[in-house]
């Protein structure tokens, strides 16, 4: 039974998958290598529990009692005890691997290790671990406490019981799975993606401005976000590193990143994590850099 879920990596995702799993009375440790992400996670879970209370979903009780239910570390033997691991560091496949080679000997033997991967092979990420069979993608959509979808991706080697263990975790946090087969970028950013690449590609040729994309996705196909606000949201890099995959791995052109995609992650304006990407959130109000 899982009632023990240590997370790797506390920026957006991580935080978020925290935070749904203490609020559902999980025992969490949240790790990262850096010191002031765990610290930005720790204030950020308390603002979107705050809000909850707010609207309602939670009782102050409930807030309080998820907040004490989650701890931090760097050390990664801490998680001797857990029994799902979710890796949710950077959208980079060596990041990811380093990691799974420092934790597998840390873990139980019995303990499940799941990846939040956006887009990279979940059976290539497996085949690193000493538990393929125990190995599953779980992947949370951004802002976690918000969506409630979590696409569910076997490797070739993933057990029934882990699928089945997933699942049911993935039921008990309120949230409802989509099973995607282990292909790049899966379901909802195989089709996502390509979508903002040729928004940035209509942004490159000077069809429209950031402003007037986002409009007409907005107004024009009644999308919630305009799809340069979304890359934004989701991150520069991270967009990047999916169409990279997409590129690689299906070996077509037509996912190629655009140019215009790898100067903005070039300059570090990767959206708005950092305050800035195709808009400066800087000021009061974000203001297009284009
Ligand atoms: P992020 O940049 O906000 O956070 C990544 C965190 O990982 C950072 O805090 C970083 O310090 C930490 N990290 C890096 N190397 C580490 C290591 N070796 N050990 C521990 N921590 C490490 O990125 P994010 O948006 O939270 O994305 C995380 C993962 O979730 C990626 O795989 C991404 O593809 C996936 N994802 C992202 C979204 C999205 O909309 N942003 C949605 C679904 C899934």
């Amino acid at each position: 039974m899982v009632q023990h879920v240590g997370i790797i990596g506390a920026g957006q995702m991580g935080n978020g998958i925290a935070h749904v799993f203490a609020v559902a009375g999980y025992d969490v440790l949240l790790s990262d290598v850096n010191e002031e992400a765990l610290q930005k996670a720790l204030s950020r879970i308390e603002i979107n529990l705050h809000r909850q209370t707010a609207k309602g979903f939670v009782s102050e009780a409930e807030a309080k009692a998820a907040l004490s239910r989650i701890k931090t570390t760097h050390d990664l033997t801490d998680f001797s005890e857990v029994d799902l691991a979710i890796e949710a560091a950077t959208e980079n496949e060596k990041v990811k691997i380093a990691i799974f080679q420092e934790l597998c000997p840390i873990l139980k033997d019995d303990a499940i290790l799941a990846t939040n991967t956006s887009s990279i092979s979940i059976t290539r990420l497996a085949s690193t671990t000493d538990r393929p069979e125990k190995f599953i993608g779980l992947h949370f959509m951004n802002p976690v406490p918000v969506m409630k979808l979590v696409e569910l991706i076997r490797g070739i080697a993933t057990s029934e019981e882990t699928y089945h263990i997933a699942e049911t975790f993935i039921r008990k946090i309120g949230k409802t799975s989509a099973n995607s087969e282990d292909f790049p970028a899966f379901i909802v950013n195989r089709l996502l993606l390509p979508m903002i690449n040729e928004a940035i590609y209509t942004l490159y040729e000077g069809v429209g401005s950031v402003e007037a994309i986002d409009k007409a996705m907005r107004l024009g196909a009644n999308h919630p976000m305009g799809p340069l606000q979304l890359a934004d949201f989701i991150g520069l890099d991270t967009c990047l590193s999916i169409m990279q995959v997409l590129y690689e791995g299906l070996a077509d052109s037509k996912y190629r990143p655009c140019p215009l995609l790898v100067k903005y992650v070039e300059a570090g304006w990767i959206g708005q994590k950092v305050g800035r990407g195709f808009y400066d959130y800087r000021g009061d109000d974000p203001v297009p850099t284009r």
